[in-house]
């Protein structure tokens, strides 16, 4: 296995031929997030005013979910700090684009800025990371999954990215929010309700038909294309115990006009190297890393990547390896013999049964105790 090293082992190496502007912030990106707040505001006087066909609405509601989709990845780099630097207008710029998706920004701050960049892909403290075989004896739940057959749980699983994000921002709702020092968490619990007491006051206002177009589709619609880069992100890549970004995560390539409209979130890699630079400038840091470590460094085409992940299952058997415990198939991941464009079983493992599981992990923590 090669050295990992840190992102800022990498950023230490690459700033010096960057030039010095690119660590400045970039406020013109908001002419973007006004213009995705106009056509939303457009969209929604539509549905409200007008009695239309449904076919129209549809459209509408398919234009309104890229637009929540996009506010989405501005809001992203707006709490990163890389488009104002003031506190309070970063948070309220970012609520603002988060609305739709309903994340508040001191929730997201803490779940994605202070936890998932900090231990990307770490077993137990990446809220992001997916689970290993050792938490599949844990879960009830988890083993009833991966009864399935592969095929099922790939289709339940892109299926179920219409929802992931909104369910998974619920759940580090519940996680983190005891973490917050009491005096600030009223301002996270408000941050939380207001935008849905908006969305439901809106059903009360439009009806639940034009509510489905307005807002409901809509949201399916921008969690799945947000999951689209999200579960591409790191799913294919190890789980590490050095937060290694050339190791642990990817980069995914769109066409240029796609780019455009996403404000360059198809840049993760770069992104986990210098996350307080605008994504603006990730096409130089791009070219920097490429010229560095071509060898380490992990890029491929966004369909690509969800075809890899449609055919690999998403438990970690060791660190490098995923395993499909259905028939106990083992893939490799990125960086350790995983080919997206030939995915194929490297091995079968037999597997112990739960009970031998079970047994295991009993013994494991009656030594610790013992100790
Ligand atoms: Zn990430
Ligand atoms: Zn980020």
């Amino acid at each position: 296995m090669k050295d990992l090293h840190t992102f800022a082992w990498y950023a230490a190496r690459i700033s010096p031929h960057l030039p010095k502007n690119v660590f400045k912030p970039v406020p013109s990106r908001l002419w973007g997030g006004l213009a995705y707040l106009l056509i939303t505001v457009a969209g929604f006087i539509t549905i409200g005013a007008f009695e239309l066909s449904p076919f129209i609405y549809l459209g509408i509601a398919i234009v309104l979910g890229t637009s929540f989709a996009a506010m989405g990845f501005l809001g992203h780099e707006i709490l990163h700090g890389t488009v104002v630097r003031t506190a309070w207008l970063r948070d309220l710029l970012g609520a603002i684009a988060f609305w739709p998706l309903t994340t508040g920004p001191k929730l997201w701050r803490k779940w994605h800025n202070l936890t998932h960049h900090v231990h990307t892909q770490h077993e137990e403290n990446d809220p992001d990371a997916w689970p290993t075989f050792e938490k599949l004896a844990k879960s009830r739940f988890l083993r009833w999954v991966y009864k399935l057959p592969h095929s099922f749980r790939a289709l339940a699983s892109f299926v179920s990215l219409t929802v992931q994000f909104t369910l998974h921002s619920s759940r580090m709702f519940t996680l983190y929010i005891k973490e917050f020092n009491p005096k600030k968490r009223p301002t996270v619990w408000i941050e939380a309700i207001l935008p849905w007491v908006t969305w439901i006051g809106l059903l009360f206002w439009f009806g639940p038909v034009k509510w489905f177009f307005a807002f409901l589709l809509p949201l399916l619609i921008a969690n799945f294309i947000v999951m689209m880069y999200i579960s591409t992100n790191h799913r294919l890549n190890p789980i590490t115990e050095i937060n290694d970004p050339l190791a642990n995560s990817l980069t995914v390539t769109v066409p240029k006009w796609v780019d455009v409209l996403h404000f360059n979130f198809s840049y993760h890699t770069e992104h986990h190297l210098f996350p307080g630079m605008s994504s603006k400038y990730y096409p130089l840091v791009k070219e920097q890393i490429k010229r560095m470590w071509p060898e380490r460094y992990h890029e491929m085409p966004l369909t690509q990547a969800l075809k890899a992940l449609w055919k690999t299952p998403r438990l970690y058997y060791n660190t490098a390896e995923l395993i499909d415990p259905h028939r106990g198939n083992v893939y490799a991941s990125l960086g350790h013999g995983l080919d997206p464009k030939e995915i194929k079983t490297i091995r079968k493992e037999v597997l112990p049964s739960k009970r031998e599981i079970v047994k295991e992990n009993s013994l494991i923590r009656d030594n610790k105790e013992g100790v």
